[in-house]
């Protein structure tokens, strides 16, 4: 099909290089040209804080192709130090800077798969040469230089996202002394706050402080310094930013090619561009999300990884369609792991969404098979039919795991009567007979439902600072009561609950709670069968309070 074909793809790394060997795959006569304005094509940008890190040994192995590979399998032509400047979309043809001077490059089809390029910092000091980014390998290969030759002692990273994040393990592991700085209240700003202060504590706890709320202000190189924009001084023989990304547009632009609402390079659903001979995948496009039907940057590798596949498929005359992206993704802390599917909760109210949140703290598998590990689990469900919006999980082990199965969930559209139904894997070192996806389920339900209502511990907060103030029963054991509790709470243990509710007023609203939110449930079910009515528990318990935070707490 499509025999002859001039195939032009701009950008040879994740989307590039699967579209201009996925067209090989179609089409035996193409004519494919895949442009780089690097010196690598096809690497391993996810894999560079690893190397870092030290993980990674064989800095080859980053490497994945090489241009000579590129032509003896595919037959692309692969033009690296090639940057493309200009397009003529009249002619058909775009200008490129190269080794062997400037030229045109003719083409029936084009796929721009740029990608994006991290936000300068633009401050004083940001240029010092102590001052790093990490997006190619080239900055890995800078960074690795000056880690070797100065011997930095001291590292700041400036932004909380998942490359920050990894960058600060990385320097952490290496031994420098390192601080994150992050402009918003939490880190990973995509999670909801909880999570992000979870993160936040792994850090901590494994020697990275993490400043929130505070922004930097500028880089002092002589003084090896950096300043806090409330005037602070951390000191930084090394500073990395990574404040975020922008989708590489200017030759887009230049061209007059559409920009949609998100400031990303507008496509169909078909991965085509406002010229019908132009194809965009990966970073630099935006795109629907599947859940909120909202336009999207998402720039992780797998959506443009599956975006470049599908956008070679169509400019050689296939009819693929992009259905969305998840926005799924999954960051290693330390010994811990993060990710999420979906909407947050925040998401879902930017959404204008009607939805409930349950949150479970569960080991990850049989609590009596050794090595156990607790994992938190939260889904977010539309209100009233209880179809799963996202999910959010923080823990040691099985985090990814039950955020995969998640994100398949909410590709298939499935609800909460769905989850409690999913029939999962089990034996004891692998989970427990009821998953946390199945209990976290059976949760949300029972909330939809009515038959045990729940509150989220920042609805709580809310409710505490309002008028109308809840009686709060924490029902565990004194003992740990006494350590810490919400001031004005009442102690009554769920095993002496039937003995002792005359204690508590029916005419009051009341919120239960105990460490992780079961033995509140049963204490709440309790109560509504002795003929209290205004009762909900709070779902994640004392564990999601604290880790909300905010709250007022005493001890006794
Ligand atoms: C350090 C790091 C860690 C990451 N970790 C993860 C992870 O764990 N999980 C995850 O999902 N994602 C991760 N990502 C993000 C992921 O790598 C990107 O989402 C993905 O690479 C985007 O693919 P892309 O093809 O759109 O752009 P890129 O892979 O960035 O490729 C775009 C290429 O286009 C070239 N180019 C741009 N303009 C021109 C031009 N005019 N002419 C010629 N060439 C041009 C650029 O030089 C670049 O090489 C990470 C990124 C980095 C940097």
């Amino acid at each position: 099909m499509q025999d002859g074909t001039r195939l032009l793809v701009v950008g040879g790394v994740a989307a590039g290089a699967t579209a201009a060997t996925r067209a090989r795959r179609i089409s035996e006569g193409a004519e494919i040209t895949l442009l780089e304005r690097g010196p690598h094509v096809s690497y391993a940008n996810c894999g560079l804080p690893y190397f870092i890190a030290g993980d990674i040994a064989n800095r080859a192995s980053l490497l994945l192709q090489t241009p000579e590979w590129f032509e003896s399998r595919y037959r692309v032509k692969v033009l690296l130090g090639t940057e493309a400047f200009a397009i003529d979309r009249g002619a058909k043809r775009v200008r490129v800077r190269g080794p062997e001077g400037e030229r045109d490059l003719p083409y029936d089809k084009l796929i721009l798969a740029q990608g994006a390029s991290p936000v300068p910092p633009g401050l004083p000091g940001a240029d010092a040469p102590q001052v790093f980014r990490l997006w190619t390998v080239s900055d890995m290969d800078r960074l690795a230089l000056h880690l070797e030759r100065e011997r930095p002692r001291s590292a700041v990273v400036v932004g909380g996202g998942f490359v920050g994040l990894e960058m600060a393990e990385a320097f952490a592991r290496r031994g420098l002394a390192t601080t994150v700085v992050e402009l918003l209240p939490t880190v990973m700003g995509t999670m909801d706050p909880e999570f992000g202060r979870c993160i936040a504590r792994e850090l901590a706890a494994s020697g990275v402080p993490v400043l929130t709320g505070v922004g930097v202000r500028a880089v002092h190189p002589a003084e090896r310094a950096v300043e806090l924009s409330d005037g602070r001084r951390l000191p930084a023989d090394l500073v990395l930013f990574s404040v975020g990304v922008r989708p590489e547009l200017e030759l887009a632009r230049k061209a007059g090619l559409a920009i949609g609402p998100t400031g990303g390079l507008l496509v169909d659903d078909r991965l085509r561009t406002s010229d019908p001979d132009i194809y965009a995948a990966g970073d630099m496009v935006e795109v629907v999300h599947r859940v909120s039907g909202r336009k999207v940057r998402v720039p992780l590798a797998g959506p443009a990884n599956r975006q470049g596949r599908i956008a070679a498929s169509n400019a050689l005359g296939l009819d693929l369609r992009y259905r969305g992206a998840l926005g799924t993704m999954v960051v290693k802390v330390f010994g811990a792991t993060a990710a999420m599917t979906g909407l947050s909760e925040k998401a879902a109210g930017e959404a204008g969404l009607e939805f409930g949140a349950v949150v479970v703290h569960r080991d990850d598998h049989a609590s009596y098979f050794p090595g156990a590990q607790e994992l938190s689990l939260k889904l977010v469900y539309r209100r009233p039919d209880g179809k799963l919006l996202g999910a959010q999980a923080f823990g040691r082990a099985g985090v990814e795991k039950r955020i995969d199965v998640l994100a398949t969930a909410l590709q298939a559209g499935l609800s909460l009567e769905d989850l409690a139904e999913l029939d999962l894997a089990y034996a004891p070192p692998y989970s427990s007979a009821n998953d946390p996806i199945n209990l976290a389920a059976f949760a949300g339900l029972n909330d939809l439902s009515g038959f045990s209502p729940l509150v989220t511990a920042s609805a709580l907060k809310r409710e505490l600072a309002g008028a109308d103030r809840p009686i709060i029963l924490d029902v565990r054991l004194p003992a740990v009561f006494e350590q810490s509790h919400l001031r004005g709470a009442l102690n009554i243990p769920v095993d002496a609950l039937r003995q002792r509710y005359g204690e508590l007023p029916r005419d009051r609203r009341i919120v239960v709670h105990c460490r992780v939110g079961w033995n509140a449930h049963i204490a709440s079910r309790m109560l509504q069968g002795l003929g209290f009515s205004r009762v909900a528990y709070l779902t994640g318990g004392f564990l999601s309070l604290l880790a909300e935070g905010g709250f007022d707490l005493a001890s006794s």
